[in-house]
């Protein structure tokens, strides 16, 4: 007879100081941690000792409303009493919604739905080899210091060499050409090529924002050569410029900014507020090359995921965030400007909700005291802070931060 044992639940409250511990033995060391979170709510989370932090990390660009907030508690309550997961093997109204908003926003085209960055980039890769496949061409370039996730494709794609260490041999057929450098990416365009593929600002790699001769000379010549212009909008997007795609934010000033768009946009992050999901968007003309039989998913689009997603877009129109990113970054990088002439700080770049500051001393370092002070923030490539606040951070909180950074430095 099998004895069962006794099935502990997660209510049999350990000690707090044994949750590391727990760590420790039991969950693989893929990353450093720091603090035990136990709250949130709006732009603020509550660690194990009761501490307040002020969360301009967002749970890495995740958390486009803040914490617990009401909407996404409601499409999560209401949803999941109606219809959780389905599979992909029938119709359901909140995928077909969001797919439409997702198209009414980025421009006539498909969606695929997925559940993280990674797979939505994944999808990416696919529709290239597909596009390629009768001309035998599957060459994807990608930019030095990019970032495309964890898989064995994203760090295939991804231009950093210590992604990619001990994991050979890699996914073939992703080139990599400096990022920004035009005519180092036409020079790597070869009779393979189907695709290129960049971030419209670089996040881990320590908030570097493509030029618009960059972006407009790429669709150009992508357009001429016959090769799919893909765009990985999964940090960047969402509004977090201020813009939907951070291409409308970086081409804000020119005149091809009506027309400009990209052949695919991977989307994730922000998408749910911080409820897993992903999605890519393709374009038109190659929006049913992934055809059934292709490509899939059993979890992604669920009419939960959905249900978090719409309402998130809802919230973001009805309170214009786009407006108060905008604003609050304006702010954000006016204050930490002050810093520069003070010696404090080397650089500050980024749009709206997503800004990365050079210190003068050590990131890691400085992340940390930053942390004991009640501010929680991200490092970046390049010894980066990168600031991601929610976008309907307020005024005060951003005038909190910058002075938690400025008694920090
Ligand atoms: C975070 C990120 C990814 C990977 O997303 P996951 O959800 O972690 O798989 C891909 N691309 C960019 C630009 C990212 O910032």
């Amino acid at each position: 007879m099998n004895e069962m044992k006794t099935a502990k639940t997660v209510s049999d409250t350990k000690p707090r100081s044994s949750i590391t511990s727990l760590y420790d033995s039991y969950v693989v060391p893929t990353y450093k941690r720091s603090l035990t979170l136990v709250k949130g709510q709006g732009s603020y989370v509550w660690d194990d000792d009761g501490k307040q932090y002020l969360d301009f990390g967002g749970g890495i660009a995740c958390n486009c409303l803040g914490h617990s907030h009401p909407a996404i508690k409601r499409a999560l309550q209401k949803q999941s009493s109606e219809l959780i997961h389905t599979s992909n093997l029938y119709y359901t109204e909140l995928q077909a919604q969001l797919a439409q908003s997702i198209v009414k926003l980025t421009g006539p085209g498909k969606v695929f739905f997925c559940n993280s960055g990674a797979e939505s980039n994944e999808a990416l890769y696919k529709l290239s080899r597909k596009f390629g496949a009768k001309e035998g061409r599957y060459e994807i370039i990608t930019a030095t210091g990019s970032f495309h996730g964890r898989t064995l494709g994203g760090i295939s794609a991804t231009g950093q060499e210590k992604v990619k260490k001990d994991f050979g041999p890699l996914v073939p057929g992703f080139v990599h050409a400096p990022f920004n450098n035009l005519s180092a990416f036409e020079k790597a365009m070869t009779d393979k090529t189907a695709a290129v593929l960049v971030e419209g600002i670089q996040g881990e790699g320590g908030i570097n924002l493509a030029t618009p001769e960059f972006i407009l000379g790429l669709r150009k010549i992508t357009k001429e050569r016959n090769i799919l212009f893909l765009w990985d909008g999964v940090q960047c997007g969402h509004f977090r410029t201020g813009f939907w795609q951070s291409y409308e934010a970086l081409l804000n000033e020119t005149a091809e900014a009506e027309d400009f768009l990209p052949d695919g946009v991977a989307m994730a992050k922000s998408l749910g507020g911080g409820f897993p999901m992903g999605a890519t968007w393709i374009a038109q003309p190659h929006a049913d090359l992934l055809q059934p039989g292709t490509h899939g998913t059993t979890f992604g689009g669920t009419p939960l995921a959905c249900a978090v997603a719409l309402a998130v877009l809802d919230e973001i129109f009805k309170n214009d965030l786009p407006n108060n990113i905008h604003q609050r970054g304006q702010q954000t990088r006016d204050l930490l400007s002050t810093l520069i002439e003070g010696g404090k700080i080397k650089a500050v770049r980024g749009l709206g909700g997503i800004i990365g500051f050079q210190p003068v001393e050590t990131n890691l370092d400085v992340v940390a005291r930053l942390s004991a002070k009640g501010l929680l923030t991200v490092p970046a490539g390049e010894n980066i802070i990168r600031l991601l606040p929610p976008l309907n951070v307020t005024e005060q909180e951003v005038n909190q931060a910058l002075t938690i950074i400025k008694e920090t430095l």
